[in-house]
């Protein structure tokens, strides 16, 4: 699927690094200084037309129009939580999917969650992004525009990023990672690796290849279930990767580069929350100085998941750290906005 855009459409700018740009420069005749001028106006300034590279002549823009395309994306809907400021942003790309990508206003910088794939095949069950499937993956260029886009449209600078909207980040690794390297360059964004977090369900190779990278950006991994037996049932991926062998990659990963990961709960009423889950999970954790985010799972139309009594998240996060398991329930963002993830996606039908 990704083939099909690349066929249908020219290469984007935003996914072109320094190197590929020298080696454009050379390729035409110019400057090899030129190269970093582009560099500067599409990840630094981040515009979105050639028009607006006002220090390149005018035969310049137009070779460069000729090859590539500069605008990934285009606003379909926002959606302002009154509560919060959270602003949820509903993105067309070039060949019509649509992708959502979450502004969060904090007080230590303002975060954007992106998304990593349009669709996600990994079926979690209490998650409306994987309802229809995966479409396709996403490049570099579709991942970075979300960043600077939502930053232009908000008008507030962005200092941290979680990819953890729809999609699963690891099944579309060489982009993901592509993304992170142009996201932190000093003449991009210059986004600090560590206020980078990447949040998978569990793709073993994935966090080996990523271990390699040694950048120290943060890995979150949903567990969401204390046992294999019960993740199996969550996530039909568990039965793909044993979650021993997860627990392994993760200590790989923690080792390789030095980053303490997190795991993410998603509490289900009747499903992970009993005092047996609490547990499992401090015995699965024990050693790992791990920490716990909970997330009461936000309800799905389509999914029987219901999220446990506000009272029962507080009582199982006491019991946790009363195990010695370091745990925080996720403040819940846009609660008055279309709330999961998805599902903003899925109520424009695509
Ligand atoms: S939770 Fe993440 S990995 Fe699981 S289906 Fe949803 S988007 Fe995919």
């Amino acid at each position: 699927m990704t083939e099909d855009i690349n066929r249908q459409f020219k290469p984007l700018i935003q996914d072109q690094g320094l190197p590929e740009l020298k080696k454009w420069m050379a390729d035409h005749g110019e400057p090899a200084y030129r190269a970093g001028q582009v560099f500067s106006w599409v990840h630094g300034k981040q515009v979105t037309s050639f028009d607006a590279m006002t220090n390149l002549s005018k035969s310049l823009r137009a070779k460069l129009a000729k090859d590539y395309d500069a605008a990934p994306l285009a606003m379909v809907q926002r959606q302002v939580s009154e509560t919060d400021g959270t602003n949820k942003f509903l993105y067309r790309l070039r060949d019509g999917q649509c992708i959502e990508t979450v502004f969060m206003p904090y007080h230590h910088g303002n975060s954007v969650c992106v998304s990593s794939q349009a669709g996600c095949s990994m079926g979690c069950t209490f998650c409306a992004s994987t309802i229809g499937g995966k479409v396709r993956d996403l490049m570099r260029g579709e991942i970075l525009a979300q960043v600077y886009e939502t930053q232009r449209l908000t008008g507030e600078p962005v200092s941290n990023a979680v990819i953890m909207g729809t999609g699963e980040p690891l099944d579309n690794t060489e982009e993901v990672i592509g993304f992170i390297r142009l996201l932190a360059d000093p003449y991009g964004q210059n986004m600090s690796m560590r206020n980078i977090t990447l949040s998978t369900c569990g793709i073993v190779p994935g966090i080996y290849r990523l271990a390699e990278e040694k950048m120290p950006i943060t890995l979150a991994l949903s567990l969401h279930a204390p046992t294999q037996e019960k993740r199996e049932k969550l996530m039909p991926i568990a039965r793909r990767y044993h979650l021993d062998e997860v627990m392994r990659a993760c200590d790989d990963y923690r080792e390789a580069t030095g980053r303490r990961e997190t795991f993410e709960y998603a509490l289900v009423a009747g499903v992970n929350d009993t005092d047996e889950d609490v547990r499992e999970l401090a015995q699965l954790l024990k050693g790992r100085s791990a920490h716990v985010n909970l997330i009461p799972v936000n309800p799905v139309r389509t999914s029987k998941a219901r999220r446990p009594e506000r009272g029962h998240v507080l009582e199982f996060q006491k019991k946790l750290e009363k195990s010695g398991i370091n745990g925080t329930i996720r403040r819940e963002m846009g609660a008055d906005i279309d709330g999961a993830c998805g599902q903003l996606r899925r109520r424009q039908g695509v």
